[in-house]
């Protein structure tokens, strides 16, 4: 890996982050007249932890990382952008992505006037480790790569996924968003091998809790550090903390329900792929399939008149005459291929 200080960009290297008054003032004490907040309606009257401790020391131990190689943003989609934020230098350095995956890393850089290179999936929407390190060049400062990947479902190829971490110099990251879902291990156990590797994980898919907006990054305390310089001071609220902590107390509950997911998926994979519809399913292993039905965009519609909203993605090039299906209850996915099955075209 390049140097640290030779791939963050040189103002954000030379940077001294603002100081709240919950950073230089953290621990007990009676009285709290330091922060202009309101003396009255505890406990949302005060400013939440902007390092969010007790959050990163649940997740350091359910995860086997140390606390100082968590970031924790609004959604893994902060640190999406902080990242490109971090690195990129406006007009100058680019990223590279896969593609088809989640439209986000390429908007990210577009708001930030940072190009992003495009690298297409084979057939079986897998990594070519070689094309993709082809397109990166000495301004491209971040790899994006998703496994799980969204919007096909596969997992990437591990051994690809290493190519590139042993051969690329600059910053890769892993978007594990899925992970839970999947039977791969996570790439978090290569932290410590890798010090250019960031993963990225959320509360929104397999913990339930898309509505709270908590997304982590887990790198090197070094690259952790560059992160926590440039958020917000106080960019996950109290009741995203509060809630996190509640959910991360019960693995088990997420663990059973992500079984239930996954026993549902696959019978829906399993249908959809037999007469009457014979669709091709790509493998998924993650909380949605791919679905190629052909007249995607007739039977989006025809899905919407009765009330079913799945994802359309046949605007998506690689993904002509697609519907990404999320996994619901099994009444929910019953009501789906009920309707499915009355759709006459
Ligand atoms: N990464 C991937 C691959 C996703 O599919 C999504 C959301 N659909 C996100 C990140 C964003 O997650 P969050 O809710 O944590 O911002």
């Amino acid at each position: 890996m390049r140097d640290l200080k030779d791939l963050v960009r040189p103002n954000v290297w030379n940077l001294r982050p603002y100081s709240s008054a919950r950073d230089e003032f953290h621990g007990s004490a009676s009285v709290f007249l330091d922060a202009n907040e309101n003396p009255w309606n505890a406990p949302y009257n005060r400013y939440p932890d902007p390092s969010q401790w007790k959050l990163k020391d649940r997740l350091a131990a359910l995860r086997g990382v140390s606390r100082d190689s968590i970031f924790l943003g609004n959604g893994s989609d902060e640190a999406i952008d902080l990242v490109i934020r971090a690195f990129c230098e406006p007009g100058q350095d680019g990223v590279v992505a896969i593609s088809p995956s989640y439209g986000m890393y390429e908007v990210a850089a577009e708001v930030n006037n940072v190009e992003c290179r495009k690298v297409s999936l084979n057939a079986r929407f897998d990594l070519d480790a070689r094309r993709v390190l082809e397109a990166a060049d000495e301004w491209t400062k971040v790899i994006f790569l998703c496994s799980p990947n969204n919007p096909t479902g596969n997992s990437l190829d591990r051994g690809s996924i290493y190519k590139i971490l042993k051969n690329y110099e600059g910053i890769v990251v892993i978007d594990e968003a899925y992970i839970d879902f999947s039977a791969y291990p996570s790439f978090l156990r290569e932290l410590s091998g890798f010090p250019n590797l960031v993963v990225l994980q959320t509360l929104s898919k397999a913990w339930g809790a898309a509505g709270i907006r908590l997304g982590m990054a887990f790198a090197s305390p070094e690259i952790i550090a560059v992160l926590n310089k440039i958020k917000y001071p106080y960019n996950v609220n109290r009741l995203t903390q509060e809630k996190a902590l509640e959910l991360l107390g019960d693995e088990a509950t997420m663990r059973r329900r992500v079984g239930e997911i996954l026993k549902e998926r696959d019978r829906l994979a399993r249908i959809l792929s037999r007469p009457p519809f014979s669709y091709r399913v790509y493998p998924s292993d993650a909380n949605f399939v791919l679905v190629n039905v052909g007249r995607a965009e007739a039977i989006y519609k025809e899905l919407l008149r009765r009330g079913i909203v799945v994802r359309n993605r046949n605007s998506v090039q690689e993904c002509r005459g697609c519907l990404r299906v999320t996994v619901g209850t099994p009444r929910e996915n019953d009501r789906l291929l009920d309707a499915m099955r009355r759709i006459r075209l």
